[in-house]
């Protein structure tokens, strides 16, 4: 296929950065923020009392943002059309101890965050990020984004049946990072952050941090036509959820429901957490906005009842050296544009009506679609689509990007697909 120019550059570009900029959770979160903000979206706080105002809204919590704008002329009843998506991606976490170090090397303890491909952590030049917290309470992002820490595979001499045998790594034993030489010293990788980030390492009452690779975002392919790059599950969806929320908020636009992005973190794990989509966020927003409006509890079903969420994530599109673990059927290929996941056993939440909402959104934006099931013979992965749906009762439709390598320290996609989906979401938000 010939796509060398048929791909929008600029918001794949803009995707580029998103992802360079947006190391761990509490980075997307503020990169969304500082989008929105220059979209005339305003930080409201859940401590607040809140407002009938119109006009595009935020609430930020550690690694989770909920965003929605509201039309001049939403009644209290009006129903919310909501893109889902999560903001954390699998990787390697910083344990509350954690210089460690063996043979005079020095070490970082983590531990394993989500379902990780262990392999494609080894022998990558990786950055530290996250956030610290201080003794008053407040936050400060830290991103040290350069060569600092690596996990070294073990030279082919000395595991000689690592080809033929495939490699076994024990998450304990084998994939603390080394970060240099010399002694272990209590407190020593909290002083560096601390050096880093410009604070006083008393000051530092807490962290949440983790590592990432340091290569860039790339292009790649004859003609361009994918790119490869880290965090794409599920910043991808953060980002085109973001660029068509602001999209479908122009002045002027005629808007039947309020368009909403709720980003969520923990999806890796679970869900289960203050800013996971088990948690009570997202219902909690969609509620108080409602109240704000001087809605009753009847208006708030009416509003849930006539909700549609398009949760977006990433899929499997076909593996070309392992085609035989897809379903022979469904073969979503990169550039082909956004998949609709589907499990009739609510591992996605999509059922035919959800296929309709989907359908008509592609349509109304001329991008084209793809069916995603898994191999009967598969187990099939899951994301917040079933948990949004059963959590508050809203029509929930499963969809996303089919990429290559899921859960790797860096994925492949089609440089297509991700303005092809935003595309699709920006027509769904319009209604
Ligand atoms: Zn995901």
């Amino acid at each position: 296929m010939s796509s060398a120019h048929r791909f929008d550059r600029g918001h794949t570009d803009d995707l580029m950065t998103f992802l360079a900029a947006s190391p761990s959770p509490y980075h997307a979160v503020a990169e969304a923020a500082e989008r929105l903000e220059k979209a005339g979206f305003r930080q409201v706080a859940e401590t607040d009392a809140w407002d009938a105002s119109a006009g595009g809204k935020y609430v930020l919590r550690g690694g989770a943002i909920i965003a929605w704008f509201v039309p001049e002329e939403a009644s209290a009843a009006t129903p919310f059309r909501i893109v889902g998506a999560h903001t954390d991606s699998p990787n390697l976490r910083v344990k509350p101890l954690p210089d460690t170090g063996a043979q005079g090397w020095r070490q970082v303890a983590v531990e394993i965050y989500g379902g990780t491909l262990l392999n494609t952590w080894l022998d990558r030049d990786l950055g530290l990020s996250g956030r610290i917290t201080l003794r008053d309470g407040s936050h400060r992002l830290v991103n040290v984004d350069r060569p600092l820490l690596r996990v070294p595979q073990l030279a082919i001499h000395l595991d000689r049946g690592v080809n033929a045998d495939g490699l076994k790594l024990d998450k304990q034993r084998h994939m603390t990072p080394i970060w240099g030489l010399g002694e272990v010293g209590e407190g020593d990788l909290i002083s560096f952050v601390a050096e880093e980030t410009g604070v006083d390492a008393a000051e530092i009452g807490g962290w949440d941090l983790m590592v990432h690779s340091v290569e860039a975002p790339a292009y790649l392919g004859r003609d361009q036509e994918l790119l490869a790059g880290p965090r794409m599950d599920n910043l991808l969806s953060v980002h085109a959820g973001v660029a068509a929320l602001i999209a479908a908020s122009r002045p002027g636009a005629a808007l039947t429901s309020i368009p909403v992005l709720a980003a969520f973190d923990h999806e890796e794990n679970g869900s289960q957490s203050d800013t996971g989509a088990e948690g009570p966020l997202l219902g909690n927003v969609l509620e108080r906005s409602v109240f704000a409006r001087g809605g009753s509890y009847e208006d708030k079903a009416r509003a849930f009842a006539g909700t549609v969420c398009l949760s977006s994530d990433t899929g499997h599109a076909v593996h070309p050296n392992y085609s035989e673990r897809h379903e022979p059927g469904h073969h979503p290929m990169p550039n082909g544009g956004p998949i609709l996941k589907v499990n009739v056993n609510q591992r996605y939440a999509t059922d035919g009506s959800g296929r309709a909402v989907f359908a008509a959104a592609c349509e109304r934006a001329g991008v084209p679609w793809q069916h995603f099931v898994s191999n009967n013979s598969m187990p099939c992965g899951t994301t917040i689509g079933p948990i949004t749906a059963a959590r508050h009762g809203i029509t929930t439709v499963d969809i996303g990007v089919a990429i290559l390598s899921m859960h790797s320290a860096r994925e492949l996609c089609g440089a297509d697909d991700p303005h092809l989906l935003a595309s699709a979401l920006t027509a769904f938000l319009e209604g």
